[in-house]
């Protein structure tokens, strides 16, 4: 399967993703924790994005590109894969949609995890405290949430008119929300064969 999980930040993708790859033996594909990990080891990569990051921009869309290219054409991914955090922008869309079709393949779902505003604050300055994320100040939370909206929200419209959007509840508890996620999912899966 291909997917693609998208919502706001805070909306628990990166844990869903997780779970959502074990089942369905896809590697979790997240373009943050890259970009985390380039800064993490101070990398040519790192060092161009690191304030780009923390300020709550997106990087650029040649640079995000290139990467996803690049990882979608390790052996792991090429039996499926889940991307989360990408795509951002309409122009990653694009770009997506070109090196898929390269290979003849598609993107099957896109799962949309909904949560509220109030909730998704809440949980952003939590995880700041857990994981002292750089960007997970109340004013890069803010900017991050302001940049989603503008950018990426918009791209559920996209989806939908390809037929391709799930919307899944992504309030209350984890394992409920994983649930609510896999029942969407099992069925494409089972018609994938
Ligand atoms: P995330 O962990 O998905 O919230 O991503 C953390 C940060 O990495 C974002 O706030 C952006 O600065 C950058 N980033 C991650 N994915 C993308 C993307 N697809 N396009 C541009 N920037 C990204």
């Amino acid at each position: 399967m291909r997917l693609i999980i998208f919502g706001a930040p805070g909306a628990g993708k990166g844990t869903q993703a997780s779970r959502i790859a074990e089942r369905y033996g896809v590697p979790a594909i997240s373009t943050g924790d890259i970009f985390r990990a380039n800064i993490k080891n101070n990398t040519e990569l790192g060092q161009q994005v690191k304030a780009i990051t923390a300020a709550g921009n997106l990087v650029p869309d040649d640079v995000t590109n290139a990467i996803v290219e690049d990882r979608l054409a390790q052996d792991d991914a090429q039996g499926g894969f889940l991307l989360d955090g990408y795509p951002r922008t309409a122009a990653q869309v694009h770009a997506l949609d070109a090196m898929l079709a390269k290979k003849d393949n598609s993107i099957d779902k896109v799962l949309m995890l909904t949560v509220d505003n109030e909730e998704i604050v809440t949980r952003l300055l939590k995880r700041a405290e857990i994981e002292g994320r750089a960007d997970d100040t109340e004013e890069v939370v803010r900017e991050r949430l302001n940049v989603y909206a503008r950018e990426t929200q918009p791209l559920a419209e996209v989806f939908a008119t390809r037929h391709l959007l799930v919307e899944v509840d992504g309030m209350g508890e984890v394992d409920d929300v994983t649930a609510r996620i896999f029942a969407a999912l099992d069925p494409i899966h089972a018609a994938k064969g």
